[in-house]
C-alpha cells in the first residue's frame, strides 16, 4: 500500500515535497495563510504501519523560530485524543521525526491541537452551568463567531479578563482556558466560590478562530498579528481585537491575562508590564504579589527564566497586556507556556500538553483570588 499524507481538516497544515519512500518523507512547514510566519504543522500519514519512517522538514531552519526545534519532540496521535511525543532531531537546517507507526493512520502536529469543534463544545458545556453566560462579541473575516464566556455577576465589583490564542497555533492557551473554566464552574471549588463573591470573569477562549481553523501559527485571515493590533484595531484587519477592546472599555478591567505559548523556552513564565513608562509602584507591588502567589499555587510556574523586560521596547502599547496595563492601571500579564516540555517538571513521554495546561489554568485561580483581596 502506498503511503499518503493529507492535511485537509481543521488546523491541518503541511506542504508535501515527496511522500513515496517512508524512509525519506520530505516536507515543508507551511506559511500562515496571509503572512510570512511559519511554524505550525498538523497532518495525517496513512499506509505506513510498521514502517520505520523518517519525516524530514527540509525548511525547519528557515521557519520563524528555528530555536524552537532545538530539544523539541513533535507530538503524534492515532485517535486525536491521546497525544505522545515522538523522537525528533534538528541539525540546524532539517528537522526529522523518526517514528514507526503502529497503526494504518497516524497524525503528527507541532503541539496537541485544540479543534474548533472542541471550542464550540467548551462554550456549550460552560453555558450548562447557571454561573455562565455566552456573549457574542462579533464576527471574524471568515465568518466565525467571536465569543466570550462570562462567569459570575456582571455587577460584581471586580472585572477579570482572560484572553487566549491571539496566536492561533498556541493551542496550549485554549487548553489552559478549558481548565480555568472547568474549575470556575465546579460548584465544589472553594477558590471559585470565593472569587465569584468579588469578581466577574470575561474569558475569550479563542481570540483567533480564523487562524486556528486555517492552521496558522500567528496571524488571522488578513495576515494580522493580533498582539500588535491593540492601539489601532480595525474591522478590516483585526475585528477580533476591535471587538474585545470595545467590550473591555465598556466593562472596565481590574486584572488581565493574555495566554500564549513560547516556541523556544521550556518553561512556564510571564511577561509583566514593568517596562511601561507610567508603571506605578502600586502596580509593581501587585504584579510581584501575583507572581509570588502563582509560584506557590503551581510547581509548574517559575520566575527565574523568561523574557528580558526590555524585549518589547518598540511601540509597546500595540501588545494586549501592555495596552491594558497602561489603560486600566491593573495587573496585566502575558502568560507563556512551552511547546517543548517544562524543564523544571519534565515528562519525557508527553512533554507539556493540553492536560498540564488545563491544570495550570485551574491553579491560576489562587493568585487571581489573592489579587482581588
Ligand atoms: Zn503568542
Amino acid at each position: 500500500m502506498p503511503i499518503k499524507i493529507s492535511h485537509q481538516f481543521d488546523a491541518g497544515a503541511i506542504d508535501v515535497i515527496s511522500a513515496v519512500n517512508p524512509q525519506q518523507i520530505d516536507l515543508h512547514i507551511r506559511k500562515d495563510s496571509h503572512a510570512e510566519f511559519a511554524q505550525w504543522f498538523y497532518f495525517r500519514l496513512q499506509g505506513a504501519r510498521g514502517e520505520a519512517c523518517n519525516l524530514r522538514f527540509l525548511n525547519a531552519g528557515k521557519t520563524t523560530y528555528p530555536a524552537g526545534w532545538n530539544d523539541y519532540q513533535a507530538v503524534a496521535s492515532y485517535d486525536r485524543e491521546s497525544w505522545f511525543r515522538v523522537p525528533t532531531s534538528f541539525d540546524g537546517t532539517v528537522m526529522t521525526i523518526t517514528h514507526t507507526p503502529e497503526r494504518d493512520s497516524v497524525y503528527y502536529a507541532y503541539f496537541e491541537p485544540y479543534s474548533w469543534e472542541r471550542h464550540l463544545q467548551l462554550l456549550g458545556d460552560a453555558e450548562a452551568s447557571p454561573l455562565a453566560r455566552i456573549i457574542d462579541l462579533g464576527t471574524t473575516l471568515d465568518g466565525h463567531d467571536l465569543n466570550a464566556i462570562v462567569i459570575g455577576n456582571p455587577a460584581a465589583a471586580k472585572k477579570i479578563w482572560v484572553i487566549a490564542r491571539q496566536h492561533p497555533g498556541e493551542t496550549m492557551a485554549e487548553w489552559f482556558v478549558e481548565g480555568l473554566v472547568g474549575a470556575m464552574l465546579d460548584p465544589d471549588n472553594p477558590v471559585a466560590l470565593q472569587l465569584l463573591k468579588k469578581a466577574v470573569l470575561y474569558i475569550v477562549p479563542n481570540m483567533n478562530p480564523d487562524g486556528s481553523v486555517r492552521g496558522n501559527l500567528r496571524t488571522n485571515a488578513a495576515g494580522a498579528n493580533l498582539n500588535r493590533e491593540w492601539m489601532t484595531p480595525s474591522l478590516a484587519v483585526s475585528p477580533e481585537v476591535l471587538a474585545v477592546k470595545t467590550k473591555m472599555h465598556e466593562t472596565g478591567c481590574d486584572l488581565f491575562l493574555d495566554v500564549h505559548g513560547d516556541e523556544a523556552l521550556p518553561y512556564v513564565f510571564v511577561a509583566g508590564s514593568e517596562m511601561l513608562e507610567n508603571f506605578s509602584p502600586a502596580q509593581a507591588t501587585a504584579q510581584q504579589r501575583f507572581l509570588d502567589c502563582f509560584v506557590q499555587a503551581s510547581p509548574d510556574f517559575q520566575t527565574k527564566v523568561g523574557y528580558a523586560s526590555s524585549k518589547y521596547r518598540e511601540e509597546v502599547l500595540k501588545l494586549a497586556s501592555k495596552y491594558v496595563a497602561h489603560t486600566f492601571k491593573c495587573v496585566s500579564l502575558t502568560l507563556e507556556m512551552p511547546f517543548k516540555d517544562n524543564a523544571i517538571n519534565p515528562d519525557a513521554r508527553i512533554g507539556w500538553d493540553g492536560d498540564r495546561s488545563a491544570q495550570l489554568g485551574a491553579a491560576i485561580l489562587i493568585p487571581v483570588l489573592d489579587a482581588m483581596a
